[in-house]
């Protein structure tokens, strides 16, 4: 299936590691104009020298004001992935309070700020429009020591449904993939110890985890007008994982 996306914008956030990164390179060599958010400008800097025609934008999602203005700045997009997230591992009884507000800020409030000003304008422009929001097998499977992440996982799937169902009359899709492990730098943190990752992987029917480039294949897949039927899926990456 070849998929081009010549003559769109798409703009990923979190594309200054892992998944994001892979994914802004992709949409690039497949013809889009990306636009490259993250917070620390160091990654943004290597994407931009690595592929010079992705232009970059370092923000903080957590902060809701810096963020709509950068957004803003960015121009119309037709495309959008919300990648970006925060992790944070503990267990339930040693949540804080600071960990649930920076997971929620970054995971499901700058999903919705960064959706809106994007939709917004693609109402405007009457164009149209197709939304990814990267998910987890977190928001459907009880994970120890994810509590808050498994949480914020589960609520944006729910963003997203509601997303697609009161913006599918604009003829903007909204869908989210939900993949199992992936070892990025986020990865590592919770399962590249052995005693974690050995219990996981006996739980995934096809005995891996996903790598970068399987996640990414579905995103352009749900973000291109291969799938222009599709809107409000929450699609598994995870090997099974979750129909078990
Ligand atoms: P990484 O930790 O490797 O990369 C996360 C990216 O998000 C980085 O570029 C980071 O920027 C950016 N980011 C984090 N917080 C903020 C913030 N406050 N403002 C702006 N940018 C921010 O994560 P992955 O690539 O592994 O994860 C990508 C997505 O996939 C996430 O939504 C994650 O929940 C999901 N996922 C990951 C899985 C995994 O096992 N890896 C499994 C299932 C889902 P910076 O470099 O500045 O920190």
């Amino acid at each position: 299936m070849e998929i081009n996306f010549r003559t769109k914008r798409v703009l990923v956030t979190g594309a200054g590691r892992g998944i994001g990164r892979e994914l802004a390179k992709r949409l690039a060599s497949s013809g889009a104009e990306v636009v490259a958010v993250s917070r620390s400008k160091e990654g943004l800097d290597s994407l931009s020298a690595e592929v010079n025609t992705i232009k970059t934008i370092a923000v903080d999602l957590a902060d809701w004001d810096a963020t709509r203005a950068a957004i803003l700045s960015a121009g119309p997009i037709d495309c959008l992935v919300n990648n970006a997230a925060h992790a944070c591992l503990e267990s339930f009884l040693d949540i804080k309070p600071e960990s649930f507000d920076k997971s929620f800020a970054v995971n499901v409030r700058a999903v919705i700020n960064v959706s809106q000003v994007v939709v917004e304008d693609m109402i405007k422009r009457k164009s149209g429009g197709s939304i990814v929001n990267i998910s987890s097998q977190a928001s459907q499977a009880a994970l120890a020591d994810h509590t808050v992440y498994c949480a914020t996982k589960g609520a944006l799937d729910m963003v997203s449904r509601v997303m697609a169902l009161e913006l599918g009359p604009h003829n903007i899709r909204v869908n989210c993939v939900n993949p199992t492990v992936v070892l990025t730098d986020m990865g590592k943190l919770g399962w590249s110890h052995p005693e974690k990752a050995g219990p996981m992987l006996t739980k995934i029917p096809l005995g891996r985890f996903a790598e970068v480039h399987e996640v990414v294949d579905a995103v352009v897949y749900l973000l291109s007008d291969k799938s222009s039927m599709i809107s409000g899926v929450t699609l598994p990456i995870d090997g099974g994982f979750l129909a078990t």
